[in-house]
């Protein structure tokens, strides 16, 4: 499909428009508050109630907002323009009123995300710590539990900590438990770095999760890691949820719990390119967090990440399509 797709409301003409111009949306997309009528809905969840260390995930979807000011049109590999694919928007914050209360703020991002899936609008977030995505979850898997591609250094599949069963590192304990996600579905990719209880290495493994520690990563190398996770995932709804601290803190510095030893960028890329033809009904990025990010690196590679998925995102669409007519 070569036709345009955006209509002229959700159309910032990103090819021809200074990129320091305007104020910043993600991959500079019109903001626009009803996903109504949109095929994919960029969202930011300034949300870090659940971290269990360093603070300032909050700030990272407006950080990012900015940075994917760097991001244009085409990409150079796949030659896929999300924008000519589907109509994309900035629909905006989860607009939080109880967020130092995290119960609360759980459904209050749930209620904003069943609000895209009841528009047929597929989700593509920037966080926000990573309880962020339980909530999510439970908005798109409500129906049928989704399958998830997750890189990220740690399973987060830990329990209740310091009074709080929504803390960063519980999501997918959660979300397994609540059925919104098929643990025989899901792939953890980047898993490293010592814990003080391995609990979470264990509810994942009990649970059927397929688990690659970065040690197998680096042993079997990334073609091997796509071929598994593409096993793993197979044609079911599937999400990506990416933890930019899978990521070698090298790369990205600016988050809350870095792990050395971690994924390059040009590894994180390949694996996300090696991810088309899935089934795909979401993605995010979380953790960046801009108090720990003085160059904006992080961010800019946050922003990155969240143009390959959103790539991802939008071919899957166009495939969908195709096939229903
Ligand atoms: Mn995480
Ligand atoms: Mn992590």
């Amino acid at each position: 499909m070569s036709e345009p797709m955006n209509d002229p409301v959700t159309d910032l003409e990103p090819s021809t428009s200074p990129r320091f111009m305007e104020i910043a949306t993600f991959m500079r997309a019109a903001h626009v508050a009803d996903p109504a009528g949109l095929d994919i809905a960029m969202a930011g969840v300034p949300y870090d109630g659940g971290v269990s260390n360093r603070p300032g995930a909050r700030h990272g979807p407006r950080e990012i907002r900015n940075q994917s000011s760097f991001c244009r049109r085409i990409h150079h590999v796949t030659r896929i323009d999300p924008f000519a694919l589907t109509r994309v928007a900035d629909v905006g914050d989860v607009p939080f009123m109880n967020a130092h209360i995290p119960d609360r703020a759980m459904d209050e991002i749930e209620a904003f995300y069943a609000t895209i899936h009841a528009a047929g609008a597929v989700p593509l977030t920037a966080g926000g710590d990573h309880s962020i995505t339980y909530p999510i979850f439970r908005a798109i898997g409500a129906e049928r539990p989704v399958g998830m591609v997750h890189i990220d250094a740690h399973t987060d599949t830990w329990d209740e900590w310091q009074g709080s069963k929504f803390n960063h590192g519980a999501p997918f304990r959660r979300a397994v438990e609540a059925g919104v996600l098929d643990p025989k579905r899901t792939v953890q990719i980047g898993i490293r770095g010592a814990q003080n209880f391995a609990d979470g290495w264990e509810f994942s493994a009990e649970h059927g999760m397929r688990v690659i520690f970065m040690e197998e990563f680096a042993e079997i190398g990334v073609d091997a890691v796509i071929a598994e996770a593409r096993r793993v995932v197979g044609d079911g709804p599937t999400y990506i949820s990416f933890d930019v601290d899978g990521l070698d803190p090298v790369y990205a510095p600016g988050t809350g719990t870095p792990e050395i030893g971690g994924i390059t960028t040009l590894e994180a890329q390949a694996l996300l390119r090696g991810l088309r033809g899935l089934n795909l009904v979401g993605g995010d990025v979380v953790e960046v967090a801009p108090p720990f990010d003085p160059s904006g690196n992080t961010a800019l590679v946050g922003a990155s990440i969240m143009y390959e998925i959103l790539c991802l995102l939008a071919e899957s669409i166009d495939a969908r399509r195709a096939t229903d007519g």
